[in-house]
């Protein structure tokens, strides 16, 4: 539970959109704060303070690393996963100049896909492959699609909506094994699925600190030993002249206490969030009828829930619980407010009422089983509602025809 502050009264909030960002932890403020009016230095001065922001940055490089189960050296830090994602893509490319072809997933975060778009228009060619309904890859197609003019495989871990998770572990051997580098997106993964790089074959992956309870604007991109790649932020020499640009030392560090903070309290996080979106969806399955869950139900993140209303708008579905102190989302916070319904749920060949209608709660270890019932006490009366409104209109539409 969360107070939000507003007209001088704070009123509580229920926070279920964790998958769009995060509260940045206490610990993660209070080590900013230090870092901002203390270690202010640059850490590429050779004197006392810039010294002392040189070594908040190997701190925070070893904490992520150890998230990762990589080796520090193998940490570059960016400005968040939109750059990670671009680092990762355009370098693979730049590296291996003959092959302009590139494998991707039709479910993608816009940051790739609108990347891979823009790409295809300078004459890249880009294999989008299909999900089933359960947002799943089929690994024939995956085999099939890969030629030997493909430069990199770029497939996220978990679904930012559905949370649907890829055996990425499994497609960097199948991309190697083809002679093509491969390259994950694990925002929506990363501090929620232990995560061990030492003993995949994964060249690049990308993350974002605000989502694992870190700050905004600064996120990690992993470069697997070995691995050459050219930067994309061209500059000064930071980050072994692997990302120009005087480091962002205070959320670098606040993404090092994030990441420690998510390494050490992992498994019961993952126990107490999965026990709460269980609570939630047994709550609408048993209190709201037409409703289903998409995504792939055996193997997703502990902490989405996609839910699909039938009959009614999603977006309206928002507002009245938004009223009522609720924070949910449609799908990504990065095409809210479009009214075209997801890439996501389009591309599992959803039914259009199930693509109208759908809500992702996505929690995190603060939420609490407080928040869930609150939300079981006040969704059914606003699906309801709707669905009332819907048939309303359907019969007066009905009865006009019929005049
Ligand atoms: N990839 C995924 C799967 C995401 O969920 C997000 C954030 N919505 C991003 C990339 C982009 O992260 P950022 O906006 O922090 O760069």
């Amino acid at each position: 539970m969360i107070r939000l502050s507003g007209d001088g009264a704070r009123r509580r909030l229920v926070y279920l959109d964790h998958n769009a960002t995060t509260r940045p932890s206490e610990a993660v403020a209070v080590a900013m704060a230090a870092s901002m009016l203390e270690a202010w230095g640059n850490p590429s001065s050779s004197h006392a303070l810039g010294s002392q922001a040189k070594s908040a940055l190997v701190r925070a490089r070893s904490q992520v690393a150890a998230l990762l189960g990589a080796r520090p050296a193998e940490i570059v830090f960016t400005s968040g996963a939109t750059e990670s994602n671009h680092t990762a893509i355009l370098g693979a490319l730049q590296l291996h100049p003959g092959k302009r072809h590139i494998v991707t997933s039709a479910v993608e975060h816009p940051s790739t896909l609108r990347l891979l778009a823009w790409l295809e228009r300078q004459g890249v060619c880009v294999t989008y492959l299909p999900v089933d309904a359960q947002g799943r890859l089929d690994p024939a197609k995956i085999a099939d699609a890969i030629t030997p003019r493909t430069a990199l495989l770029s497939l996220m871990w978990a679904n930012n909506e559905t949370g649907t998770l890829f055996p990425v572990e499994g497609l960097a051997r199948l991309a190697h094994e083809a002679g093509a580098l491969f390259h994950t997106d694990a925002v929506q993964a990363v501090g929620k699925v232990p995560i061990e790089l030492k003993s995949t074959q994964i060249d690049f992956l990308s993350l974002s600190a605000h989502k694992l309870h870190g700050p905004k604007g600064v996120g990690a991109l992993y470069v697997r030993k070995g691995t050459k790649f050219t930067p994309f932020m061209r500059g000064g020499h930071q980050e072994r002249a692997r990302r120009g640009g005087t480091e962002n030392t205070p959320g670098i560090v606040g993404l090092g206490v994030a990441a420690e903070l998510a390494r050490s309290r992992m498994r019961e996080d993952a126990v107490h969030v999965a026990s709460l979106r269980d609570r939630l969806e047994q709550g609408v399955m048993q209190q709201i009828g037409r409703c289903r869950v998409s995504g792939d139900l055996d193997n997703r993140l502990v902490n989405t829930s996609n839910i699909a209303f039938s009959d009614i708008e999603g977006e309206a579905v928002l507002t009245h619980l938004d009223r009522a102190g609720i924070a949910a989302s449609t799908g990504s916070a990065c095409t809210a407010g479009s009214t075209e319904p997801s890439h996501v749920l389009r591309a599992m060949n959803l039914p259009d009422d199930a693509l109208r209608g759908a809500i992702r709660f996505s929690f995190s270890r603060e939420n609490t089983v407080e928040d869930v019932d609150d939300i079981l006490r006040i969704l059914p009366g606003v699906v309801a509602k709707l669905r009332e409104i819907t048939r309303a209109s359907r019969e007066r539409e009905a009865q006009l025809l019929t005049e």
